[in-house]
């Protein structure tokens, strides 16, 4: 099985309102092992905000705004990745995970408002978790976890000024 390189293309992003989703939506695929987001809008507060957590939690996930999705796609399947689209309308997670997962290279595609008809197109995978609407943040959380078959809690995080010591009850860090 491929260590996936995976990168999310977040789209749709409205700066007025989904600064935090959209935060979100980097902060779940960075603790799930992805190495980036490429935010297809301006905003430098969601990648300042992203940056600060790496800084501080350690590893190398990026967030690059103003990125022009179209070229994106074109230049990360050019560059022999493949391109997985998710939404309710696609085919089901556990029906096509397993012809996704040998792929080592995986741009995830996921929407904020109604993604262009286009996106639909481009994909080499659209991906339903689940046929009901729900959230941006969930359906990466649960495509990323059937990806990595549950492995995905295993990720180290080098360079990180603080660490959680998983602990029954309380809280227990350790500054680095
Ligand atoms: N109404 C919008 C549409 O028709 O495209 C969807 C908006 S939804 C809040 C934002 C994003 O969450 C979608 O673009 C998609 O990437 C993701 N999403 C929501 N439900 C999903 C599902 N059941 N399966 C996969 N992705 C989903």
């Amino acid at each position: 099985m491929p260590d996936h390189e995976v990168v999310i293309l977040r789209i749709g992003h409205r700066p007025e309102r989904d600064q935090r989703v959209t935060t979100h939506v980097g902060l779940t695929a960075r603790a799930l092992g992805a190495k980036g987001m490429y935010l297809a809008a301006s905003d430098k507060g969601v990648a300042e905000s992203i940056a600060d957590v790496v800084d501080r939690w350690g590893g190398n996930f990026f967030c690059e705004d103003n990125v022009k999705w179209r070229s994106c796609i074109k230049n990360w399947k050019a560059e022999g990745g493949i391109v997985v689209h998710l939404t309710m309308y696609g085919l089901n997670l556990p029906d096509i995970i397993g012809e996704i997962r040998p792929h080592a290279r995986i741009l995830v595609i996921v929407g904020a408002e109604k993604v262009p008809g286009e996106i639909y197109g481009l994909a080499d995978y659209n991906v339903a978790v689940t046929s009901q609407p729900h959230s941006e943040i969930s359906s990466l959380a649960l495509f990323l976890d059937h990806l990595a078959s549950g492995t995905g809690f295993a990720h180290e995080f080098p360079g990180a000024k603080i660490r959680i010591i998983p602990s029954k009850a309380g809280k227990q860090t350790e500054g680095l």
